[in-house]
C-alpha cells in the first residue's frame, strides 16, 4: 500500500530514471492524467500495466476508489503527461487523501520544467518563488504581477507558447528592465534558453513562442533595513497627498524609498487621490 509519485520526461524520454521505470513496471495500477499519453510512454519502455485516468477536472471525484485500492494493499504510481505530478498538474488531492488514509506516499524524483529552467537561467537559484501559471486576467493577474514585482527572489512562471508575448509584456510593464530567461521546449529538438532584460524578451517574443515555455525573472533588490522600518505605503502616500505634493513627485520619492516600480506607485497614488476626491 504505497502511492509512488513518479516524475516523467518533459520531452526527452532518456530522462525517465531507471528507478521510475522499475516502479512503473511493478505497481498494480498506474494513475495517469491522460491514459493515452501514458500508454505511449509505457509502451516505449516495454511496460504493460493497467491504467486509471485522473484528469485535473475529475480529480476530486476519482480519488476515493484509488484510496480504497491503496487501503486494500495495492501499490499505485501517479504520473502526469510530463514532469512532476502535483506541480501545476493533477495529483495533490490524491496525495492528500492517501496521507489522510495513513498510506505511504513516496516520491520518485525526476524532471520538472520549473527546476530545469531555473538551473539554466543564469539567475540566482539560491531562493526562488514558483507561481505556476499567472491568472489570465483582471485583479488576480494584477495581484500576481505585483507579487513578482515585490519579490526579492527569482520568480518562475509557467506559460503556454501563444501567451508568452503578452505575459512578457505585462512583466516588463510591471517590473521594468529586470533580467529574465525564457526557456522553451526544454529537452526537445527545438530547445532554447533566451536570456536578457524583460523589455528585450517581450519584443523578441511579441508574436508568441512555439511550444512550451518557462519564464524565469530576477528578483527585485532586497528591502533595506530602512525600507522595513517605513510605514505602510498607503499611509505614506496619504500623508504626502495631504501635504499637497504632486502625484509624480510622490511616486518618484516613494518608488525610491520602497524600492517598487515607479508605475506601480504612481497608479496607487492616483487611486488614493481619486478616492479622497470622489467626483
Ligand atoms: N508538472 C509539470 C512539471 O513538473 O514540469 C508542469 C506541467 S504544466 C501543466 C505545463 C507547463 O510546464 C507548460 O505550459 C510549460 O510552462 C512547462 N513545461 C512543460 N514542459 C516543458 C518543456 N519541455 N519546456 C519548457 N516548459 C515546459
Amino acid at each position: 500500500m504505497t502511492l509512488f509519485v513518479v516524475a516523467t520526461p518533459i520531452g526527452n524520454l532518456e530522462d525517465l530514471s531507471p528507478r521510475a521505470r522499475r516502479v512503473l513496471g511493478e505497481v498494480d495500477l498506474v494513475v495517469a492524467e491522460d491514459t493515452r499519453r501514458t500508454r505511449e510512454l509505457l509502451t516505449h519502455f516495454s511496460l504493460s500495466r493497467p491504467l486509471f485516468s485522473l484528469p485535473a477536472f475529475a480529480e476530486r471525484d476519482r480519488v476515493s476508489p484509488l484510496v480504497e485500492r491503496l487501503r486494500s494493499g495495492q501499490s499505485l504510481a501517479l504520473v502526469t503527461d510530463a514532469g512532476t505530478p502535483a506541480v501545476s498538474d493533477p495529483g495533490a488531492k490524491l496525495v492528500d487523501a492517501a496521507l489522510d488514509a495513513g498510506v505511504a506516499v513516496v516520491p520518485i524524483p525526476g524532471p520538472s520544467a520549473a527546476v530545469a529552467a531555473l538551473s539554466a537561467s543564469g539567475l540566482d537559484s539560491s531562493r526562488f518563488l514558483f507561481l505556476g501559471f499567472l491568472p489570465r486576467k483582471g485583479d488576480a493577474r494584477r495581484a500576481a504581477l505585483g507579487e513578482v514585482a515585490r519579490s526579492g527572489v527569482t520568480a518562475i512562471l509557467y506559460e503556454a507558447g501563444n501567451r508568452t508575448g503578452e505575459t512578457l509584456a505585462d512583466l516588463s510593464r510591471a517590473l521594468g528592465p529586470r533580467r529574465a530567461a525564457v526557456a522553451r521546449e526544454l529537452t526537445k529538438v527545438h530547445e532554447e534558453v533566451v536570456r536578457g532584460p524583460l523589455p528585450e524578451l517581450a519584443e523578441r517574443f511579441a508574436a508568441g513562442a512555439r511550444g512550451e515555455v518557462v519564464i524565469v525573472v530576477e528578483g527585485g533588490r532586497e528591502p533595506s533595513p530602512e525600507a522595513e522600518a517605513l510605514p505602510p505605503l498607503d499611509e505614506a502616500i496619504r500623508e504626502r497627498l495631504a501635504a499637497g505634493e504632486h502625484v509624480g513627485d510622490i511616486a518618484k520619492a516613494l518608488a525610491r524609498d520602497y524600492r517598487l516600480p515607479r508605475q506601480e506607485v504612481y497608479a496607487r497614488v492616483l487611486a488614493l487621490k481619486d478616492a479622497s476626491h470622489p467626483p
